[in-house]
C-alpha cells in the first residue's frame, strides 16, 4: 500500500516566506485525512484545487490557530456553500470540541444556531495509547509547547504505514518512540540557529534524526530565520504543494 503525502501548508503561524500555516493532507488505503488545519488551510486548499469535502477526519495537534484555527472555517463552508453530505470526524486533544466552538463563536458570532446536515463527530484522543479515528489507528504522545493547547505529537496508523508528526514541541524521549520505523517523520524546524523553548530546532534535529529512527524525515514549519537555510541543509524540506509518496 502507499500513501500519498502532500504538504498543502508548510509554514508557521505567522506567513512567513509566504507560506500557508499547518495542513498535511494524506491519502492511504481509500481514506483521506488532514494532519492540523491553520486558519489558512482553507485558502490553500483551493489554491491547489482540493475540495475540502473530500476529507474524511482531521487530526490535530494541538490547538493553536495554526495548526487548528481553519476547522470552524471548514465548518461552516460544509454546512453552506459547499453543502457537504458525507461523514467528517475531527479528532484532537482534550477540549477540542469546546475550543472549535469557542474559536467559531469569536469570529462567526451567531453561527451557534447552524447544525450540521451531515455526521459530525469529535474524537477527544487520549495520550500514551492508540485511538480509532475512522480506519486510522492514531497514538498521540504528550508534548511539551504551550500547555493550554493541550500539546501532542501524533503516530498515525494507516493499513500497513506510520506516518508520524511532531507538531510544535521541543525534544523528548517519547518523540523516538512517535518515529519508531515510521514511513515518515514530519519534524517541526522553527529555527536555525537560534535555541527556543517549546520548539525544535536545527541543531537539536541534526543531533536527534537517528533517535527518531525513521525510513524518512522531513522538515516543516520554517520560521523566516530558518528558511533562507532550506535549500541547503542536508536534510529534506517541505514546500506548499510538495507531493511524496512512502
Ligand atoms: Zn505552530
Ligand atoms: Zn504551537
Amino acid at each position: 500500500m502507499k500513501a500519498t503525502v502532500r504538504f498543502v501548508g508548510s509554514g508557521d503561524s505567522f506567513g512567513s516566506g509566504g507560506r500557508f500555516q499547518t495542513c498535511i493532507l494524506v491519502d492511504a488505503g481509500g481514506t483521506r485525512f488532514a494532519i492540523d488545519f491553520g486558519t489558512s488551510s482553507l485558502i490553500a486548499l483551493n489554491q491547489q484545487s482540493i475540495e475540502h469535502n473530500s476529507i474524511d477526519a482531521v487530526l490535530l495537534t494541538h490547538l493553536h490557530g495554526d495548526h487548528c484555527g481553519g476547522v470552524p472555517f471548514m465548518l461552516m463552508d460544509a454546512m453552506l456553500g459547499a453543502r457537504r453530505s458525507r461523514p467528517l470526524i475531527i479528532a484532537g486533544p482534550r477540549d477540542t470540541r469546546a475550543r472549535m466552538g469557542a474559536i467559531a463563536e469569536a469570529l462567526f458570532p451567531g453561527s451557534e444556531v447552524m447544525v450540521p446536515k451531515f455526521p459530525l463527530d469529535y474524537v477527544e484522543m487520549e495520550t500514551g495509547r492508540a485511538n480509532a479515528v475512522g480506519p486510522l489507528r492514531v497514538t498521540p504522545y504528550a508534548a511539551k509547547h504551550t500547555w493550554q493547547t493541550n500539546p501532542t505529537f501524533l503516530r498515525v496508523e494507516v493499513g500497513d504505514k506510520v506516518i508520524a508528526y511532531t507538531g510544535d514541541g521541543e525534544w523528548t524521549d517519547e518523540m523516538a518512540k512517535m518515529g519508531k520505523d515510521a514511513d515518515l517523520v514530519i519534524a517541526e524546524c522553527y529555527y536555525y540557529e537560534k535555541p527556543i523553548k517549546w520548539h525544535l530546532n536545527y541543531p537539536v534535529l541534526v543531533e536527534r534524526l537517528k533517535d527518531f529512527g525513521a525510513k524518512r524525515v522531513i522538515l516543516t514549519h520554517m520560521s523566516r530565520e530558518m528558511l533562507p537555510h532550506a535549500a541547503a541543509v542536508p536534510e529534506e524540506c517541505a514546500h506548499d504543494g510538495l507531493v511524496v509518496e512512502v
